[in-house]
């Protein structure tokens, strides 16, 4: 497997080690957020202890340190996607803040009355809200993919629903509530042959397999650091140069401007332009780190890891009486999201923690997906690279007494 074992993998993992309530951890709750290897940790130690700084060109050594930290960091996020470039990628807080940004900047300017915005019936609310927001202000429509039974967007509904009115689709490259992972780049080239753009939403994608934004042919591309085992508050989108190019700044502040008069402010070259005010250094610098940690890593062996694991959940869990999983689309990634005949799902995850195991209930901010099985609520273990065959067999015999004692 190409040297890579998850047990050797969670030597890295600090929090791992943990116990809660009794118990050894054992973290199912991977799409909610990752945890994060001692080098995310050690490089936010090392730069709060040695090299905080903030990032003004040419002020002084740290300063330069600083930003060359950062630039580094918009470096290996544009290797990871595959960008041409470093200049193609803006930092920003999240996938979340991501779509706000183009729905605010592209969209405001490149949506109107008759327009429509596509988006899959999976999608997860930041990648529908932010669209909704930005459809009432330019009285665009916007306009559900369905699902099939299994979970996976209606490829046929999908093709008849995209026309000359189309001016963009976003999608999600996994969804964090059923897995599914759609035929991304087929349908970006089916939507371009209508003039449409396609934002990709990756923020559970990046963790499980590489991402090539170029190959997918993807106008923006969206994920959240902490998904990727970097910390909270970072994330990026890639754009395509042109589009990014032709984007207004979203914001005005500090480190956008080229100069700025009270009559008129130029700004700064793209990506900065996109970037007002202090940046989120520290979360680069983890992120910087998340990257290299992650593509030291045999990446063809993880995600192959990733399957086997995910395939050996999904043959244990659905040996639970009463347990149904939702979403079986072919092409998915370790996500596994259930029902337990008797019990709502906030009691099982209670359960479960009783036992050190954390997974997570509720409606994973993905409400027409759930509805679309009926439900408004669900039971969701999430796998990483780090969780083992061991931590399943926990999961099911730890649900198992929970059916024993109804
Ligand atoms: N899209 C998907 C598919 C997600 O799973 C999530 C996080 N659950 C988001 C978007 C939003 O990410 P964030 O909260 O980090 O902005």
């Amino acid at each position: 497997s190409g040297g890579f074992t998850a047990e050797s993998v969670r030597h890295d993992f600090p929090i791992l080690h943990r116990t809660v309530n009794g118990h050894p951890l054992v973290w199912l709750d991977n799409a909610a957020t990752t945890q994060k290897p001692r080098q995310v940790i050690e490089a936010l130690t090392a730069y709060y202890g040695a090299a905080n700084s903030n990032i003004h060109r040419g002020a002084h050594t740290m300063a330069r340190e600083a930003t060359e930290a950062y630039e580094a960091g918009r470096a290996a996020v544009a290797g990871l996607l595959g960008a041409p470039g470093p200049e193609t990628v803006v930092f920003v807080r999240g996938t979340t803040e991501a779509i706000n940004l183009v729905a605010q900047s592209w969209g405001r300017a490149s949506l109107g009355p008759g327009d429509d915005i596509l988006v899959p019936v999976l999608e997860h609310h930041s990648d529908i809200v932010p669209w909704q927001m930005v459809a009432k202000e330019t009285r665009a429509r916007l306009v559900p993919v369905p699902l099939t039974p299994d979970g996976a967007i209606d490829q046929d509904a999908y093709a008849d629903l995209l026309s000359a009115r189309t001016r963009l689709v976003a999608i999600s490259h996994a969804s964090n509530v059923l897995g599914t992972v759609p035929p991304v780049k087929e349908m970006t080239a089916l939507a371009h042959r209508y003039g449409a753009r396609v934002l990709v939403d990756g923020a559970q994608a990046v963790a499980h397999f590489p991402v090539d934004v170029r190959d997918l042919d993807a106008d923006f591309y969206a994920f959240s650091g902490h998904k990727l085992f970097a910390p909270t508050g970072i994330g990026a989108l890639y754009a395509k140069p042109e589009l990014l190019a032709a984007m207004a700044p979203w914001q005005g502040g500090g480190n956008m401007i080229e100069s700025v008069e009270f009559g008129e402010t130029t700004f700064a070259a793209v990506p900065h332009r996109m970037e007002a005010g202090t940046g989120h250094i520290s979360g680069v610098v983890g992120l910087l780190a998340a990257v290299n940690w992650l593509t030291s890593l045999d990446r063809g062996a993880v995600a192959a890891y990733e399957d086997g694991l995910m395939a050996y959940a999904h043959e244990a869990l659905a040996a639970v009486p009463g347990l149904e999983l939702i979403g079986s689309a072919p092409d998915r990634i370790a996500v596994l999201t259930f029902t337990l005949a008797g019990h709502d799902p906030a009691t099982v995850a209670d359960w479960l923690d009783a036992d050190g195991i954390a997974i997570r209930a509720g409606h994973h901010c993905a409400q027409p997906a759930l509805t679309h099985y009926g439900l408004e609520s669900a039971a969701r273990a999430s796998l990483a690279l780090y969780n083992t065959s061991e931590e399943v067999d926990q999961l099911v015999a730890s649900l198992l007494r929970l059916q024993q004692s109804a």
